[in-house]
């Protein structure tokens, strides 16, 4: 690294220092919550490392925040809807990039790129067809700080650290394909019929246990343990049971576990980073 680009880094980690907060008082004032040191250094942490890694197309985002609105759907009940979501857009040359960020960890999207690549297209459906506008690319941002870079931070080990935040990639291409745009819109009308319909039924039991499972914790574990409704829940009780069929099952410790204080913290700040950005 050159001096002068030295010099540029320093000057745009003190923006981001103060814009960061800036925007946690204003945080502070909306929503009344405060942060413990801890979460809130972390939370400067991840944005900064955040723009290191992608400070080409921070710098080059031409269109930041683009609405975009698919109105006029009909659900197979009959139900209105309007479909609407929210991207960058970066138009460099004669290239457009559409880019959507998610909270997710890089690795969950990449395990699960079918999930990511419905929505995005039907984004880029909307972008096309109705706005007609060119495109040419679309990936997403993964923000959320990779788990083994989060096991490094936690272990205090430095040049793990280190190793971690250079293979991390959370720039993840997605493929364009408008052949499955009509199927996904179809399942978002299913979705809204069991919304307005008040069908909330639980998955089974063997979606939480997910033997199968492309990421590093079963469902179970990492989506119902931030689950208000597990208290009620005959799925996750039946969760419980079964990942306890051998050692006996204690209810308490389920019902009681939020994860480990880094955990509740690592999920703390990637709501908080979100909403800075
Ligand atoms: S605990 Fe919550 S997230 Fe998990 S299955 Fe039940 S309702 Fe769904």
């Amino acid at each position: 690294m050159t001096e002068e680009e030295r010099q540029n880094l320093a000057e745009m980690d003190k923006w981001i220092e103060e814009t960061f907060e800036e925007n946690y008082i204003r945080m502070r004032m909306d929503g009344g919550h405060a942060l413990t040191p801890d979460v809130k250094e972390m939370a400067l942490e991840q944005v900064k490392a955040y723009y290191r890694k992608l400070r080409d197309v921070a710098e080059n985002v031409t269109d930041t925040e683009v609405r975009l609105t698919l109105p006029g759907q009909q659900t197979n009940d009959g139900r209105e809807y309007t479909i609407e979501g929210i991207v960058d857009i970066v138009r460099d040359n004669d290239r457009t990039v559409m880019y959507d960020i998610k909270t997710h960890e890089a690795d969950y999207v990449r395990q699960n790129i079918e999930l990511y690549e419905n929505q995005l297209n039907v984004y880029a459906h909307i972008w096309q067809n109705l706005r007609q506008q060119e495109l040419d690319e679309t990936a997403i941002i993964a923000t959320a700080f990779p788990n083994k870079l989060l096991d490094a931070r936690r272990a205090g080990n430095e040049a793990a650290m280190q190793r971690q935040m250079d293979e991390w990639e959370p720039l993840i291409p997605i493929p364009m394909d408008q052949s499955k745009v009509d199927e996904v819109i179809a399942d978002f009308g299913r979705i809204v019929d069991s919304i307005e319909g008040k069908s909330f039924r639980p998955p089974a039991v063997e979606v939480l246990v997910d033997e199968t499972a492309r990421s590093r914790e079963k469902f179970g574990t990492r989506v119902c343990r931030n689950c208000d409704a597990r208290f009620s829940c005959g799925a996750y009780r039946n969760f419980v049971v079964k990942t306890n069929a051998r050692t006996g099952i204690d209810f308490r410790r389920y019902y009681a576990d939020f994860g480990s204080d880094e955990e509740v913290a690592e999920r703390t700040v990637v709501g908080v980073v979100t909403a800075i950005e």
